[in-house]
């Protein structure tokens, strides 16, 4: 049976301004709500395009969403668009949307003054989105296939993806959901799918680890999240609950201390934020970061491989290093998935192993995320590594090091018998 669902007030449409009342709630705490920090790129486009927006305003999640950039028209007023990008946005319409908050715009600009364009190739669509090679697929990892509920995926047999929402306050072209996010979808939809999905996970005693993800689950309100990691904690067998989250990066004034407040009491939370390039490290997404971590929750990373955005020994090792600081964990470095219209951001396989050999050893072990691929129709992420041992020499195995030397260790062969135990010991490595 289906517990009884509040179908009012849980779920605010992001799109939609908030309602009078929850405008006069955000008016009397917005000022304890803002982050603290404002970046030189901020305060230049404040001043450029929202001059008369109050502090107040401009540190309002809601707000931001709301003046999200979304046509060419304003996309235009912000920078110098190209033809291409001009005529892709044109034609967007109908397909993948596109948006930034005004936060995230300004970075974009930020950089583009700079002579940059990495933000700005992962964010504005450019028309080699219409080209679509033999390979590539809407749903490359077969998600749907392996979605025994609306909303639950389940590849893999102790955790489940739950789509919680297609929304996302900024739009990445690289998507590997564009199937799905950016797609109008109601309220009572939605919750009647969360709680079919909570229902299949109570359902299921094997399911110890739930990963919430979209869309964005972070441009969920407070108690909408609150709804969910309410009910997904009160299941025995939910070990542990994991958040996918871009926010911070994209939308960081959304970490507000109520949210943190809200989340802690939902401990062991993981929250794995998605970023892209250095760029996005601001004084704001540190702030967002920091209020995270002093929640208690473990931060980790997830970053896409991107041509010409971020394929780039240095910039990944400076992104890495910067994540540290912020007290983020770099986790997974991702071969960018075969969807449909993004082969222009694909980098060989070979080249995430060279960026990966390239810094493995420079750098804190810590700063060095595991290179997967997830391999397309469901196969799962699997692991992509430099090769360090090269051969057997008689008993010795010989390694290269990171700096390309050759070092041997002792390793004689039959050292270690092959027995019959239930260690699941194989015997010598030949
Ligand atoms: S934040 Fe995640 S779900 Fe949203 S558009 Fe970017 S990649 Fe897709």
């Amino acid at each position: 049976m289906f517990e009884q669902t509040q179908t009012v007030d849980v779920v605010e449409n992001p799109d939609q301004p908030p309602s009078s009342s929850m405008k006069r709630v955000t008016e009397l705490i917005g000022r304890r709500l803002q982050l603290s920090v404002e970046s030189d790129a901020i305060r230049e486009y404040r001043a450029l395009f929202h001059a008369d927006v109050s502090d107040r305003d401009w540190n309002d999640w809601r707000w931001q969403i709301r003046h999200r950039l979304t046509s060419e028209q304003d996309f235009e007023r912000m920078v110098e668009l190209t033809g291409d990008e001009r005529q892709a946005l044109r034609m967007q319409q109908c397909k993948f949307p596109a948006a930034v908050t005004p936060y995230y715009a300004a970075l974009i600009r930020h950089e583009s003054s700079l002579g940059g364009s990495a933000l700005r190739y992962s964010m504005i669509p450019r028309l080699a989105e219409g080209f679509v090679t033999m390979s590539e697929l809407n749903d490359p990892l077969g998600e749907e296939h392996d979605s025994p509920v609306p909303g639950i995926v389940q590849r893999y047999p102790d955790r489940v993806l739950f789509l919680t929402t297609d929304y996302c306050s900024a739009y990445c072209r690289y998507c590997t959901r564009s199937r799905r996010v950016g797609r109008p979808e109601t309220k009572s939809r939605r919750i009647g799918v969360w709680d079919r999905a909570i229902e299949y996970i109570r359902e299921h005693p094997e399911v110890r680890d739930v990963l919430l993800s979209g869309g964005d689950p972070l441009t969920l309100s407070d108690a909408a999240l609150e709804y969910l990691l309410s009910r997904l904690r009160a299941i025995p067998h939910v070990e542990m609950i994991r958040l996918g989250t871009k926010t911070p990066m994209v939308l960081p004034q959304r970490i507000t201390p109520a949210l943190t407040r809200m989340l802690k009491r939902y401990h062991p939370l993981f929250v794995s934020i998605h970023c892209t390039h250095p760029a996005e490290l601001t004084p704001e997404a540190a702030q967002a970061c920091n209020r995270l971590a002093d929640a208690g929750i473990p931060l980790g990373s997830q970053t896409v491989l991107l041509a010409g955005v971020n394929d780039d020994e240095l910039i990944l090792t400076s992104l890495f290093q910067g994540l540290l600081r912020m007290r983020v964990r770099p986790y997974y470095l991702y071969h960018c998935d075969q969807v449909a219209g993004t082969s222009h951001f694909r980098t060989t396989l070979v080249r995430g192993l060279e960026i990966i050999r390239s810094i493995r050893g420079f750098t804190s072990g810590y700063a060095v995320p595991h290179f997967v691929v997830d391999l397309p129709g469901g196969g799962g992420k699997t692991p992509v590594c430099p090769e360090y041992l090269v051969r057997r020499d008689g008993d010795k195995l010989v390694f290269r090091n990171y700096e390309g030397r050759e070092y041997s260790i002792a390793d004689p062969v039959g050292t270690f018998q092959s027995r019959p135990c239930d260690s699941g010991h194989q015997g010598p490595l030949q």
